[in-house]
């Protein structure tokens, strides 16, 4: 770190230029050292922590996108699906049907006299008998069938693949029989009925009245003739749950 350089006069020394390096950058470094490696230690911190908050409210956001995707899709008091994931599957049958010609039916449920029971036990109880139906309806039917709840006490079964009439009607008596049963809520049991409303997509009825419409007007059709059976649209003659035959023609209404 030093350099000396003589200095000479008539051949001898007269001295030397000494010169020692000087280096304040080095000087400076080894002060500044332990500050940088804290310095450094911080960012690092600092940096693990970002990352981690970014990983957390990753996590938060994925989960809180699953729950509105799950809300979107499904009843909350039931868990069943909702009219919207009921109309999406029933539209994407229903594209299928027109290449395919696959059968299918659409069946509308409603409680019967369902008002009763709320002003009775209230509205918790209810919600609960609610709740039941919908876990009953979804024992009752096939895998690959959808159970939806539409909203206040009405469902709708979609049965994807029908190979006849008479499976649909066994379907309707099974909803019947099983709504028929007592629930049993707060340490009591209610009774209540059900309507059903059917329509099978089929090739043969003219298809301007959708689906759904069709089930509607079914369903409409048992409730003013007394309740607690089903009708398959387009079948006005008989009413095969209680084997009475209906006075209303199906003129006009195909
Ligand atoms: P109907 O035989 O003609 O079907 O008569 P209903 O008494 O069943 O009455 P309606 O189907 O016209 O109306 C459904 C009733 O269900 C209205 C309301 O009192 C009740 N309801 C609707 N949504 C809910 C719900 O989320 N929870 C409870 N506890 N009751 C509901
Ligand atoms: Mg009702």
């Amino acid at each position: 770190h030093e350099a000396a350089f003589p200095l000479t006069s008539d051949g001898g020394a007269v001295g030397y230029l000494v010169w020692s390096v000087q280096q304040p950058g080095t000087k400076i470094l080894d002060q500044m050292t332990p500050i940088l490696r804290l310095a450094a230690a911080g960012i690092l911190l600092l940096a693990g922590g970002l990352l981690l908050w970014i990983h957390q409210t990753t996590r938060r956001l994925a989960a809180s996108q699953e729950q509105i995707e799950y809300m979107a899709h499904h009843d909350m008091l039931t868990g069943l699906a909702n009219r919207f994931s009921f109309q999406t599957q029933l539209d994407e049958r229903m594209r299928e049907f027109k290449h395919t010609k696959r059968g299918f039916a659409v069946l509308y449920l409603d409680l019967d006299e369902f008002k009763a029971v709320n002003d009775t036990l209230g509205h918790q109880a209810g919600d609960e008998v609610i709740r039941q139906v919908g876990l009953r309806l979804l024992a009752l039917v096939q895998e690959d069938d959808m159970v939806a709840r539409l909203g206040g006490d009405e469902f709708a079964v979609l049965r994807n693949h029908v190979r006849d009439r008479i499976e649909i009607e066994g379907l309707s008596r099974g909803i019947i029989e099983t709504i028929r049963t007592p629930f049993k809520v707060e340490h009591q049991e209610v009774f209540i009925g059900v309507s059903i409303g059917v329509a099978i997509a089929s090739t043969e009825l003219p298809m301007q009245l959708d689906l759904v419409r069709r089930a509607d007007v079914a369903l409409y059709r048992v409730k003013n003739s007394g309740r607690n059976g089903y009708l398959i649209f387009g079948e006005w003659g008989l009413d095969l749950d209680r084997n009475e035959t209906y006075s209303e023609a199906s003129q006009g209404l195909l």
